[in-house]
């Protein structure tokens, strides 16, 4: 399953130029072309799927799998301090590619860009918690 407009499926398809550095039956990772820090990657399944809402849960969970496998290979290759795995879904969530994929985002320490996650706290009355935990829960 491909879409002929995706950026996503042309660079699996081969048809775009990539720098990959894992590929398997499932998914290929390839280095972010605009990187966060040293070592960015994104792990795309091959099949499109547009975003969480769409994605196979067992597909899913193997990305997962695999996200783990790459943290801790990254980490030993690169030396960095930590590891953001993120990903974005609909464009008002940041989401810019329309095909399910997750950010591995190597962290160092003092590193100049060092606020790559910082987001501004909203605050909630304990009424309002209360009444979102109670929506929330399943
Ligand atoms: P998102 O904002 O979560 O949809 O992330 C999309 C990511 O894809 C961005 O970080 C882009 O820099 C990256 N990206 C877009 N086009 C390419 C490309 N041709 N090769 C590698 N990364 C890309
Ligand atoms: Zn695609």
């Amino acid at each position: 399953m491909r879409d002929e407009n995706c950026v996503f499926c042309k660079i699996i398809e081969g048809k775009i130029p990539s720098n990959t550095i894992y590929e398997d039956e499932e998914f290929k990772v390839i280095l972010d072309i605009s990187p966060a820090s040293k070592g960015h990657a994104l792990l795309l399944p091959k099949e499109h799927y547009a975003d969480i809402y769409e994605i196979d849960e067992e597909l899913l969970g193997r990305a997962m799998k695999l996200a783990k496998k790459l943290a801790i290979h990254m980490t030993e290759v690169l030396g960095c301090d930590g590891f953001n795995i993120l990903q974005n879904n609909h464009e008002v969530a940041g989401q810019t590619v329309f095909h399910f994929h997750m950010h591995l985002i190597p962290r160092y320490q003092n590193a100049k860009n060092d606020d790559i996650l910082m987001w501004n706290h909203e605050s909630f009355t304990a009424e309002e918690f209360a009444e979102i935990r109670d929506a929330l829960k399943l």
